[in-house]
């Protein structure tokens, strides 16, 4: 039987195209490793191409000394050259804002320093473990809750012992999940990746390997043929892929991400809630929208992390949970992710709601729908049961 693929539009998939950036073969623009020379990684290099606010300007001066600037140039083609607020451009961007540290704010607000038993492998839940395996990026985030070891600017290095860590996860047999992670993990090598993944699955108890990532959406040339081929020799391989925003999902993103999930790599998303860039439900609608489109489950949406000068990236918890009441229940379920904030200083992944749940008795719970009306749930009993039996 024929199955047709989806009727995509293609103007929801538009094109980050070369000539956003001038004299630039096809060839190369189509060249993962011609896109990571060309990033821009200096003041000079984006002023020549982006009139900067001052605030901007401010920001790139100092971004050296706490988070390197760098963008692609597939990602810089998405950007809106004449809106300062373009939701693209404030991801990547520094600003001066970047400088002043808020009360509350950490170097460090994962907790993982602390939870490290060998330099690289954050060990903090029973069961999972993560391993830093570089500290680069294809473009770098503002608001990266590692940007202190991040990009190499930082206050601190990232130090990898790889050998201790594989020897820990063996001596370690509850650890059954080991996610990836840096830095970004598809920065590397095809043939260094394969080597980390080839001792992995030398690790018996380890049954889930995880690659967090976000170069399909700042490198989506990098998802070779190769880089795919090598990958589903690792199965059971899952990837946390991490957009924020619908205009990161080209043409170019979708064709990689399908790429991935042919290979029969199941994929997830994780978006951070940011201030002036995702913080409206139609905006996060549409995203997830087109990540199902993509093959990609919506999983989780983060609340900002108190990461040192995030302060004009962040919304209250409150205005997140109002945005997720606006997409519960009005769209598909599975376009909905979990609203998580990593609770501050090491508490891990807590789910914020909202809840649904208005009340609780021991006989019954009241609910509310997405409507907001509101339903009883009779729980049975003992003494329920005892009254069905006579
Ligand atoms: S891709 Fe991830 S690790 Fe890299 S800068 Fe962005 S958030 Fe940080």
């Amino acid at each position: 039987m024929y199955f047709q693929k989806p009727n995509l539009r293609a103007n929801d998939f538009p094109s980050s195209s070369p000539s956003t950036w001038g004299t630039v073969s096809p060839e190369n623009w189509g060249d993962w490793t011609w896109q990571l020379r060309n990033r821009i990684q200096t003041l000079e290099q984006l002023e020549s191409r982006l009139e900067l606010t001052g605030e901007e300007r401010a920001g790139t001066i100092l971004a050296g000394k706490k988070l390197a600037l760098g963008i692609t140039p597939h990602f810089f083609g998405l950007i809106d050259r004449n809106d300062p607020n373009c939701p693209i451009r404030r991801q990547v961007v520094p600003r001066i804002e970047e400088s002043y540290t808020a009360p509350d704010e950490m170097l460090d607000p994962c907790g993982e320093d602390s939870n490290m038993p060998v330099p690289g492998l954050v060990h903090r839940y029973p069961d999972r473990a993560l391993l830093l395996v570089t500290d680069r990026c294809a473009s770098y985030c503002r608001y990266c809750t590692r940007s202190r070891v991040v990009s190499g600017a930082g206050e601190q290095e990232l130090t990898m012992d790889m050998e201790g860590a594989f020897s820990y996860l063996e001596k370690h047999p509850e650890v059954r999940d080991v996610l990836l992670s840096g830095g970004d993990p598809l920065l590397l090598s095809d043939a260094k990746l394969n080597a980390i993944l080839t001792r992995l699955r030398q690790i018996p108890s380890l049954e889930f390997i995880r690659i967090g990532t976000r170069i399909p959406i700042f490198l989506p040339q990098r998802i070779t043929r190769e880089l795919v081929t090598m990958l589903k020799q690792h199965h059971p391989i899952w990837m946390s892929v991490h957009s924020n925003h619908p205009k990161e999902l080209t043409h170019e993103v979708r064709s990689a991400l399908e790429r991935l999930a042919d290979a029969g790599i199941p994929l997830g998303n994780q978006s951070v809630l940011l201030k002036g860039v995702n913080d409206r439900s139609d905006v996060l609608k549409e995203l997830f929208h087109k990540l199902l489109l993509c093959r990609v489950r919506p999983y989780y949406l983060y609340q900002c992390d108190l990461i040192t000068g995030s302060a004009h990236l962040r919304t209250t918890i409150r205005e997140g949970q109002e945005i997720m009441e606006q997409l519960r229940g009005h769209t598909t379920g599975y376009a909905v992710p979990t609203y998580v904030v990593d609770g501050p200083g090491g508490g891990g992944k807590i789910p914020i709601g909202p809840s649904y749940i208005v009340g609780m008795a021991d006989d019954r719970v009241i609910l509310k729908n997405y409507k907001g009306d509101v339903y009883e749930y009779p729980e049975i009993s003992q003494t329920r049961l005892a009254g069905l039996r006579g």
